[in-house]
């Protein structure tokens, strides 16, 4: 079995000439799999009958996810799923949206690329989940589709993508940069490359490898410490990658792709957030033109608690004063446990 939409378009042209099918037919099966979003192969009402019928018998297949569950939050403006692998197995996909005025909204599309992950981070409920396993590009590709087909029906369409949900995007990379492929391939589905951000723990051998993709993907990397010590607190696998490694990495990602890195901090109520430490990030980053985005943490079932208003913008003060880029990042939907992995654990633990 091999699903349509772990193919590139030149391997969706490899099949159709194999099938002695004309070459249109192969943009034809594109445009029906990224504007019609079909969840399988008899849905393709466009492609002639006997060549359905070919792809079927060929053990080609479209669709590797089904929405169990859905919720939105009191704005309406995240909407986060619950959706269910053909092996039975959940990942959650978050859609958030924002409107400026009476214009189209932006519509962020936050996929998962492994279900649970390695890195254990301790203030992440996916962390907390442990690994069960890598997402195939197909699946990937799913999550995009899944949201954009909710989108079309209201008119409207997916404008951007990150990799922030469940998994650490970097260790499953063949499968993440498949997917990136696909989805920003202009014979896809097409969405710009500059529109897509991949967040990562800091998995150093990765990072040098997407610099050198011929990719123009933004680059997040999750620091959350200004020292190694403090980091490996959060971050307890983070060992092989330094925060002065990190740092350089942003320089060399810059330097190769002509992209800004962000650097992502979660605050958390003492344990990260005091003006010290503040004063320490911003010595080791001055100069450096990252931007820092401060996420004020969502309590997920640990012990870790969001810190008040005023330490946040304490911080934040403490940043700019020397010159330090940086936004507070008022995560959306936290009523709907938007936080990466949250939803999962409330309704698995809550079904017993
Ligand atoms: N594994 C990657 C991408 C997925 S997590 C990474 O760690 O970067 C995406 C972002 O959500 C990361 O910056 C992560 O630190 C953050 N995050 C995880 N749990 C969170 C929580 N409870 N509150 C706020 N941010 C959280
Ligand atoms: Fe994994 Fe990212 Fe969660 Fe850490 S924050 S456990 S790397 S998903």
């Amino acid at each position: 079995m091999t699903d349509l939409y772990s193919m590139l378009p030149e391997e969706v042209d490899k099949i159709v000439t194999s099938m002695n099918q004309p070459r249109y037919r192969a943009d034809q099966l594109l445009r029906m799999l990224y504007r019609e979003f079909p969840k399988d192969v008899s849905a393709m009402r466009q492609i002639p009958a006997e060549m359905r019928n070919v792809l079927y018998s060929s053990g080609y297949t479209v669709g590797s996810v089904n929405e169990i569950h859905r919720v939105t939050s009191k704005d309406g403006q995240t909407t986060k799923i619950l959706l269910k692998l053909c092996d039975g197995t959940l990942i959650e996909t978050v859609l958030m949206q924002y409107r400026k005025g009476t214009s189209h909204p932006r519509s962020t599309i936050c996929v998962s690329t492994q279900v649970g992950c390695q890195m254990g981070c301790t203030f992440c409920a996916t962390g907390q989940m442990g690994f069960e396993r890598n997402l195939k590009a197909e699946e990937i590709v799913a999550q995009v589709l899944h949201f954009a087909s909710i989108l079309q029906e209201r008119g409207e369409h997916v404008t951007n993508l990150v990799f922030m949900g469940m998994g650490e995007p970097l260790a499953n990379y063949a499968e993440t940069i498949r997917a990136v492929r696909i989805l920003t391939h202009a014979r896809a589905f097409g969405l710009g490359q500059r529109h897509v951000t991949i967040s990562t723990v800091g998995i150093m051998k990765g990072i040098d490898r997407l610099a050198d993709e011929d990719l123009q993907i933004g680059l997040a990397i999750s620091l959350h410490a200004p020292n190694d010590k403090l980091r490996r607190k959060l971050i307890p696998t983070a060992g092989p990658s330094s925060v002065k490694d990190l740092i350089s990495a942003t320089r060399s990602y810059f330097k190769k792709t002509g992209r800004r890195v962000t650097l992502e901090y979660a605050l958390i109520d003492g344990v990260n957030d005091s003006p010290e430490i503040a004063a320490e990030l911003a010595m080791l980053l001055k100069g450096n033109g990252a931007h820092v985005n401060l996420i004020p943490v969502n309590p997920t079932s640990g012990s870790f608690k969001r810190p008040r208003w005023k330490r946040i913008t304490e911080f934040e003060r403490v940043l700019q004063e020397s010159d330090v880029n940086c936004t507070v990042r008022v995560e959306k939907g936290s009523e709907i446990s938007a936080a990466c992995g949250q939803l999962r654990t409330d309704i698995t633990e809550s079904a017993g």
